[in-house]
């Protein structure tokens, strides 16, 4: 989870955006979190807490007003009333990192993610592209090998067929699940480290902080994030997020099953989250 909302901070300034060239710099004093971090933050309280998903999105938006929100998610989050929404977009698979983390096989990740998806993004598009994201996150967990994350995700979900030179070579801005879920996933398996994730997730261009969001919580599971970077996007957060954060990584720590078999969840590279526990406790 730390890791998409390090992607989301890092890709804030390049939202929109297109054709940008190495080197890149990934911490610039201007990125900060936007929407896809509050809604992340959402859905981690409504599993630690055991919160309704609408409610949490309701609250945490109206908490975090104008961070970049699609106006038919500010529409329905505005209306107590309203009724699922329609949509294609991104915005419910950009918040399922905390899924992953909370879930001990891959049939729950599935189960959960649809409850999760489903009050705002309810078309087969939306819940595919969510469910993919939240899988191989949780498979980046217990299974980090790239080429068997390949191996899921275009046995399950997606083609896969362009590389991250083809994205740049024809970039566009798009939110629709079915065109940013890929990139966000090749972002990924084209990467040698955390950071050449989020480099490829700017290369790619367009809806840029959703693409390094998505890419980021599985780039965490595989890489760990290198602690310069952790270390600079959690001084950006209020602390009632890093109490959070804190709260959803300490109450995942158990039993996952996998090829039949149940072993002890490994997740958050341990050095990583003492750094941030401290962090909480100074
Ligand atoms: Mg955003």
């Amino acid at each position: 989870m730390i890791g998409a909302i390090v992607g989301d901070i890092v890709g804030s300034r390049f939202e929109g955006s297109l054709f940008q060239q190495e080197p890149i710099e990934l911490k610039n004093p201007v990125c900060d979190f936007t929407d896809d971090t509050v809604l992340t933050m959402a859905v981690a309280e409504s599993l630690v807490r055991g919160h309704e998903p609408s409610d949490s999105y309701r609250r945490w938006w109206a908490k975090y007003p104008n961070r970049g929100y699609g106006a038919c998610f500010s529409q329905w989050a505005r209306n107590p009333e309203a009724r699922a929404n329609e949509s294609t977009s991104n915005g419910g698979a950009m918040r399922v990192s905390p899924i992953a983390i909370m879930c001990t096989g891959q049939d729950q990740v599935i189960k959960i993610c649809r409850e999760y998806t489903k009050p705002t993004h309810n078309t087969a598009e939306a819940l595919n592209g969510a469910e993919a994201i939240a899988v191989l996150t949780w498979f980046s967990m217990v299974k980090p090998d790239l080429s068997f994350l390949r191996t899921v995700a275009t046995t399950d979900y997606y083609r896969l067929d362009q590389s991250i030179k083809d994205y740049e070579a024809d970039q566009k801005f798009e939110l629709r699940c079915n065109d940013t879920v890929p990139k966000a996933i090749a972002a990924v398996l084209e990467a040698k480290c955390f950071e050449d994730a989020m480099i490829n997730a700017v290369k790619i261009g367009g809806d840029v902080d959703t693409i390094a969001c998505m890419a980021g919580g599985m780039a965490e599971n595989i890489w760990g994030i290198p602690p310069s970077l952790g270390d600079w996007a959690w001084d950006k957060l209020p602390m009632e997020m890093r109490g959070l954060m804190e709260d959803l990584y300490r109450v995942s720590g158990r039993k996952i099953v996998f090829d039949g078999i149940e072993k002890e969840q490994t997740l958050a590279k341990p050095s990583l989250l003492e750094r941030f526990k401290s962090a909480i406790a100074g």
